[in-house]
């Protein structure tokens, strides 16, 4: 068995995804919403006896590999080398393609950048200024260590008399890792001078990149520099320290969800271990679908203006497309989740018992920022509202938001509801149509393939060989070849069997025949057989109806009599036949 098999066979498709998306069994796949994509009706099948997964919705699907190289974002190889990890599979004859060996090695480079500052903080005079302010603003020991922050000095080139000078490693790949910076001049100095430095790691624990923070606060420079966008760091795929707070985010049920780096490691110190950081004030689709992995709840710690930051909005959109259950905590006494923690943890953790929903998040905070007493202001927040509202998906709560906006302005509900409508036909002739992915099928296809789909799911392939005359479509046919060649070799079929046996463009169309959901009747003995019937019929009746036709136009084309007579006896026989079938 090669290495990928192995891996397969280790690992069970329907327990990996399961791990991260919430799997509902509909008679032989599994459906859920698709982790791909914004729905509320699931497409997303998964079937468990041929091990692969597709949505409908938006078209992606494939094999337990895809779908880590989907979910991860990452190529083949990497999805390769995570599963086999997780399977307890060495891989001894799988060789790293050139990019994947690149990313390996920025790893490993800010692995030992981090190992370098974390050093000189904890055990260096040189760090001893950083280690007693960061220790002073009240973060423990035990966090500089679990977290690993560092210290780069204040030098211009100390990280790359280590890297480059002791470990070996080229200029041009710390370059790479955005560790070092290229002057005028031509030559390298490093990016982090002087800095607190925190170690920003993915949710597999790989050191992607640093935010180095200032320590003297009254200094010009900006307070915070981050690694630039390299192949391994992307700023809004980060959450902070999501690598240490998954767990307790999966155990707790929700995610707090904050702004910085020391927001997260000061709430973590005060028992709020569910925490994460967005390294900014929106959170991003990606980071979003990174924590439906973990969680469906949300409390956002945001400021008491953040509903009219439009960024900070669009975020919020996107959690609540993507289902999330949203929640807002703000912290009127204290100017950040960092501060509050600190000086006040008992209270930072009471505001979040009680944190509200985000739509009287919305509504409060719009009029606390507009009074909403004289008809302009009143305006004001018909404007900000109206568009939020109007989106809420679910009616009652829609409703209910409805009432409420109408009673604290003191306008009847008609009025909202008109507004709402006017501003959304607005809208919709801004926005274009969505264009469909998928071609139309003809009523044959569908046929086809449903049946030839229900024979295979309810394992009825005999009834393949004496009904193999309905079909005619090139590609179902070679299929009913292949399975007969099959079971002429093997004396029971076996779909896995039957899958490598095929040519690869017959193995796409084999999978996609278990991707039909049938729900539960597909356990229904009575059922499949009712529907084997239906199937065949409507298939004999498209077949006299597709002769029709092709005779009938002959008919308008012939222009020998005696022809003309022979097709008109033809159309009669078939329509006889026609009304026949139909009658059945
Ligand atoms: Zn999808």
């Amino acid at each position: 068995m090669d290495e990928i098999e192995e891996i397969r066979s280790k690992i069970d498709l329907v327990q990996y995804i399961s791990e991260t998306v919430p799997l509902k069994k509909t008679g032989r796949n599994f459906k859920a919403c698709c982790p791909f994509h914004s729905e509320k009706t699931p497409s997303f099948i998964v079937n468990p006896e041929r091990q692969i997964w597709k949505c409908f919705g938006c078209g992606v699907g494939g094999d337990i590999f895809k779908f880590v190289m989907e979910q991860e974002r990452v190529e083949f190889g990497e999805a390769l080398r995570l599963l086999a990890k997780k399977a307890g599979v060495t891989l001894k004859r799988y060789q790293p393609t050139k990019s994947e060996s690149e990313k390996d090695k920025l790893y490993e480079i800010n692995h030992l950048a981090a190992e370098f500052f974390h050093y000189l903080l904890i055990n260096h005079p040189v760090g001893r200024r950083a280690l007693n302010y960061i220790l002073q603003r009240g973060v423990t020991k035990e966090s500089l260590e679990q977290f690993k922050l560092g210290y780069s000095p204040a030098s211009w080139d100390e990280l790359q008399k280590f890297l480059v000078g002791k470990k070996k490693y080229s200029i041009f790949d710390l370059e790479k890792a955005g560790l070092v910076v290229k002057s005028d001049r031509g030559g390298f100095y490093d990016r982090f001078r002087d800095r607190l430095m925190f170690p920003l790691f993915d949710h597999r624990g790989n050191i992607v990149g640093f935010a180095g923070r200032l320590l003297d606060p009254g200094a010009k420079e900006a307070k915070y520099v981050n690694t630039p966008e390299t192949s391994i760091y992307h700023k809004s795929e980060l959450l902070y320290p999501l690598q240490i707070t998954k767990e307790e985010i999966k155990k707790t049920g929700a995610a707090v969800v904050v702004e910085g780096e020391l927001d997260a490691i000061s709430s973590y110190q005060v028992g709020i271990k569910n925490v994460v950081a967005i390294k900014g004030s929106a959170l991003t689709e990606f980071q979003a679908r990174l924590l439906k992995r973990f969680t469906e709840n949300l409390i956002l710690s945001l400021d008491a203006d953040a509903a009219g930051d439009m960024a900070a909005r669009r975020g919020i959109e996107i959690a609540d497309s993507l289902g999330f259950n949203l929640k807002v905590v703000t912290l009127e006494k204290y100017k950040d989740p960092d501060e509050a923690a600190q000086k006040d943890p008992g209270y930072f953790k009471k505001r979040l018992e009680e944190a509200e929903n985000i739509y009287d998040f919305y509504l409060n905070s719009a009029f606390a920022r507009f009074r909403g007493k004289t008809p302009e202001e009143k305006k004001k927040i018909g404007q900000e509202l109206i568009p939020i509202f109007g989106k809420i998906e679910d009616e009652i709560v829609k409703n209910v938001y409805i009432k409420k906006l109408s009673q604290r302005l003191g306008v009847n509900e008609e009025a909202i509801i008109l507004q709402i409508e006017k501003f959304f036909k607005k809208e919709s002739k801004i926005l274009p149509k969505p264009v469909s992915v998928n071609p139309v099928k003809t009523r044959r296809e569908i046929l086809e393939k449903y049946f030839l789909s229900l024979l295979f799911q309810s394992k009825k392939i005999e009834i393949l060989k004496e009904e193999k005359d309905l079909f005619c479509l090139p590609v179902n046919l070679r299929l009913i070849k292949m399975l007969e060649d099959f079971l002429k070799e093997n004396l029971n079929f076996s779909s896995q069997f039957f899958f490598k046996s095929l040519p690869g463009e017959l193995k796409e169309a084999f999978d996609s025949l278990y991707l039909i959901d049938f729900g539960e009747k597909i356990e229904e003995e009575d059922w499949v057989k009712e529907e084997i019937k239906r199937l065949k019929k409507e298939l004999k009746i498209l077949g006299v109806k597709e002769e029709l036709e092709t005779v009938c136009l002959r008919l308008k084309t012939e222009t020998d009599p005696e022809e003309e007579k022979k097709v008109q006896e033809k159309i009669k026989l078939l329509a006889q036949r026609l009304s026949e079938l139909e009658k059945t």
